[in-house]
C-alpha cells in the first residue's frame, strides 16, 4: 500500500543513543537538554532570530493569536488545513475568509482591502505547500491598515524566498513538526519571531506564565515538547538535506513521466525567487469528477492521495455565514496530492502517472 505521505525514521540505533542519555539524566521535559539544543540548532538552520519549540502546530498558532493579543476578526483563507481556522475560533475570534489565487493557491492579495473592517486585527495566511504568499504585498497592506501578520508555515519548513527564510516575515511564523510533515518530532511545533518583545511574552505564555517557580508573568498555557520529542528532531535534523533533495527529485520524476506520457495537469505556480522545499505533489484536476475516478482506480490499486484541502474550511459546521468563494471551491474540488515520501521508488511514480495518464485518455 502507497500512502500520500509516510514519517521519516533515522536507524533506530541513533535514536537510542539519545534515549540513554534521557534515562542516565532522568530529564524528561521542561526545557531539557535536547530541547534547548534542537532549539538552538533550528535556529540556525531555519537562519531565524527567535525560535520556540513546542508540543504542536495548532498550539504554536494558537500562542501566536495569543501573544499579538488578537480578537476581532482575522483575515484568512479557507483553503487550508483545519487547524488555521480552528485556531482563530478557538481563540474567540472571527475568520473572516478570503479567497485564494487561482495560480498559486495561497491568498488572493487584491481581495483583502475589500475583507478589511474596524474589526479586523490580523491577516493569518497559509503558505500552502510551501508555496510562499505574496508577502511583500501583505506587508504593505498590513503595514498601511495597522494589522500584524501571522503565517501558518506549517508547510514551509526550509523555504527560503529572495535570498532569506521565509519565516522571517511577519510578525510570527509557525511551523508543524508533525509525523507526516517533512521535518518532524512525531508531535511538535514551532514558533518563530524577530520581535524581541514577543519573545519574551511567548517564552512566558507557553510555560504556563511561569516567572520562576512561584511568580507568573501573566497568563500561559502548557506548550512544552519533551526530550522524547526533542531526540526524534534531533535524529532528522542531519538528513534533512538528504529529505530535501531528496523530494525535489521524486517531483520532477513526476513531472518528467507527465510530460513524457503526454498528461497535460494543472500544477500550482511557485512564485520567482523562491526556494522551494517540494513538501508536496498537489495536481488540479479539470472537473472533479476526473478526480473522483482517478482517487477510486488509485485506492483500487492500493495508492491512497489525499485530498488536502477539501472540504474548503469556510463549509465547516460551526461557520455561520455561508459565503461564497468561487477560486476555493473550484480548487478544493479538483486538487489531489499524490504520494511524495522519502522512501517512495521512482517505479511506484511511474505506475501512479501511468494510471492517472490511462485515465485521462477518456
Ligand atoms: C499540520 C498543519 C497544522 C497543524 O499542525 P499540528 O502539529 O498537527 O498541530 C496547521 N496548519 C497547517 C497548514 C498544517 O498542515
Amino acid at each position: 500500500m502507497i500512502n500520500v505521505t509516510k514519517a521519516f525514521l533515522p536507524p533506530l540505533e541513533e535514536y537510542t543513543k539519545y534515549l540513554q542519555g534521557i534515562w542516565d539524566r532522568c530529564h524528561l521535559t521542561n526545557h531539557g537538554p535536547l530541547v534547548n539544543e534542537l532549539e538552538e540548532k533550528l535556529r540556525e538552520y531555519l537562519g531565524v532570530k527567535h525560535f520556540f519549540f513546542v508540543n504542536n502546530g495548532t498550539i504554536a498558532l494558537q500562542i501566536a493569536i495569543k501573544a499579538l493579543n488578537l480578537g476581532g476578526e482575522i483575515i484568512t483563507t479557507p483553503f487550508s488545513y483545519v487547524a488555521t481556522t480552528s485556531s482563530i475560533v478557538w481563540e474567540n475570534a472571527q475568520p473572516v475568509f478570503v479567497d485564494i489565487h487561482p495560480e498559486t493557491l495561497t491568498i488572493d492579495v487584491d481581495k483583502i482591502e475589500a475583507a478589511i473592517t474596524p474589526s479586523t486585527s490580523a491577516i493569518l495566511v497559509t503558505h500552502v505547500y510551501g508555496i510562499p504568499c505574496d508577502v511583500e504585498k501583505i506587508k504593505e497592506i498590513a503595514d498601511r491598515r495597522g494589522l500584524k501578520v501571522i503565517y501558518d508555515a506549517a508547510h514551509a519548513f526550509g523555504v527560503k524566498y529572495k535570498g532569506k527564510s521565509l519565516l522571517e516575515y511577519g510578525d510570527i511564523s509557525t511551523l508543524s513538526f508533525h509525523a507526516t510533515k517533512l521535518f518532524h518530532t512525531v508531535e511538535g511545533g514551532g514558533i518563530v519571531t524577530n520581535d524581541d518583545e514577543l519573545m519574551h511574552r511567548i517564552s512566558y505564555m507557553r510555560n504556563f506564565g511561569h516567572k520562576g517557580q512561584e511568580d507568573f508573568w501573566g497568563l500561559g498555557v502548557n506548550g512544552k515538547n519533551s526530550e522524547m520529542h526533542a531526540a526524534m528532531g534531533l535524529c532528522v535534523m542531519p538528513y534533512i538535506s538528504e529529505i530535501l533533495a531528496k523530494r525535489k527529485e521524486l517531483s520532477e520524476t513526476y513531472d518528467k513521466h507527465f510530460s513524457s506520457m503526454g498528461v497535460r495537469i494543472q500544477r500550482p505556480t511557485v512564485p520567482p525567487g523562491t526556494e522551494y522545499n517540494y513538501a508536496y505533489y498537489p495536481v488540479l484536476f479539470e472537473t472533479e469528477k476526473q478526480l473522483v475516478s482517478v482517487k477510486n482506480v488509485l485506492n483500487a490499486a492500493y495508492i491512497h492521495p489525499r485530498r488536502y484541502f477539501y472540504p474548503s474550511l469556510h463549509t465547516l459546521p460551526y461557520l455561520k455565514d455561508k459565503i461564497s468563494l468561487p477560486v476555493t471551491e473550484s480548487a478544493s474540488a479538483r486538487v489531489l496530492c499524490l504520494p511524495l515520501f522519502h522512501e517512495l521508488t521512482a517505479d511506484s511514480i511511474r505506475r501512479i502517472c501511468a494510471i492517472i495518464a490511462e485515465i485521462l485518455k477518456y
